[in-house]
Parts: structure tokens; C-alpha cells; sequence
């Protein structure tokens, strides 16, 4: 609730859109191990219940109880979240939590946060997904990812422990764990629209 409650002030914040309701629906697990993205496509398929209508968008957020199947735990990488359509995102949330868990000062609620958000900002086309850049910000070994240190578009937020390096070096400097966009992503939105 904490994490929702986050990702609806960090929409206000950056859109017009004021009127935010949530709409919770619990749904058995698929069961699975892992889960591709076809997958949790095919679940939202068969289970979705809200779609755009005239000015009202609406966002599917599926909590998945299994990893992505792209992790790679041998090599201590894996996936916090990912956005598959253009109203659609997953967040892997047993990752989320096993990430969380191992950082005594993150909480679960800031990984959750950190994941929810960055993965609207794919939504609302940041770094070259749909919006283009003003200025050239884009990390080139990370496509529509930021460059900027510090960013919420940093790839390192999506995969693995870098998310809690960078939430680490936040809260040593007295800020809060959950990074927010950086002056470049913030350009680039309002010159797509965003407030
Ligand atoms: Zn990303
Ligand atoms: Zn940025």
C-alpha cells in the first residue's frame, strides 16, 4: 500500500492526471517458476478488467509471485520489473522482496517504489521509447536508459543489486532511497506533455 501510495504521488507529480483510483485484483498464482513476458501477457489477457476510455487511461500492473525467465542468478542478474504494452507492466515481486531483503536500510516498499516508478517512466516513453530526447542522455550500453548519475532511468534500478548500490549511496547523503528524474528526463516529458 506504502509503494502504491509512492507511485501515485510520483504521477501527480510528473502528469495531469490528478484523478488516480486503484483497483486491486488478487488473482491465483499461475504456479510457474519463472514466468516470460508471453506469459504474463497471456494472464493479462485472460484476467485484465479495465482498458482506456475516452480521457481515462488505465495501467495494468501485474505482481508476479515468480522471476523473470531472462534471470540469471549465477551471474546475479536478474529482472525487478519490466513494461511489455503500452498500458502494460509487470513487477516481479518475489524478486523485488529478495533483493529487498538483502539491504538492513532498503525496505521492500523502496524497491517496490523504485521498480513502479521507473518502469512508468518506460511507459510514458522516456529515453528514446516513444518521447525523444532534447538533449542526448541516452546510456550507450543500455537502450532507453539514462546516462545521468543518479537518474531514475539508470538501467542499474531495473536489474539486481545496483538498484541498492544506488539507494545505498542516497541514504548515505541524506536523501531518500528511491531515486526521482534527473533535470534531462524531466525535459524531455514536458516537452512530450508532462507537467
Ligand atoms: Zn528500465
Ligand atoms: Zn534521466
Amino acid at each position: 500500500a506504502e509503494a502504491m501510495n509512492n507511485f501515485q504521488a510520483f504521477l501527480q507529480q510528473l502528469t495531469f492526471k490528478q484523478d488516480i483510483v486503484l483497483q486491486y485484483l488478487e488473482l491465483p498464482s499461475p504456479n510457474k517458476n519463472e514466468l516470460s513476458l508471453q506469459e504474463v501477457a497471456d494472464l493479462e489477457f485472460d484476467n485484465r478488467t479495465a482498458y482506456n476510455e475516452d480521457n481515462t487511461l488505465a495501467i495494468y500492473i501485474y505482481f508476479a509471485d515468480a522471476p523473470s525467465d531472462t534471470d540469471d542468478p549465477q551471474e546475479g542478474t536478474v529482472t525487478l520489473g519490466a513494461v511489455y504494452r503500452n498500458t502494460s507492466m509487470v513487477i516481479y515481486e518475489t524478486t523485488v522482496r529478495e533483493i529487498a531483503l538483502k539491504s538492513s536500510q532498503v525496505t521492500i516498499e523502496d524497491v517496490e517504489t523504485a521498480t513502479l516508478n521507473h518502469e512508468f517512466g518506460h511507459l510514458l516513453g522516456l529515453v528514446d521509447l516513444g518521447t525523444p530526447p532534447v538533449n542526448a542522455h541516452e546510456d550507450p550500453n543500455a537502450e532507453h536508459h539514462c546516462d545521468v548519475d543518479g537518474c531514475l532511468m539508470r538501467a542499474e534500478i531495473e536489474f539486481g543489486s545496483g538498484l541498492l548500490g544506488a539507494m545505498n549511496k542516497r541514504m548515505l547523503a541524506g536523501k531518500g532511497a528511491v531515486p526521482g528524474l534527473d533535470s534531462e528526463c524531466i525535459t524531455d516529458l514536458q516537452a512530450n506533455g508532462g507537467r
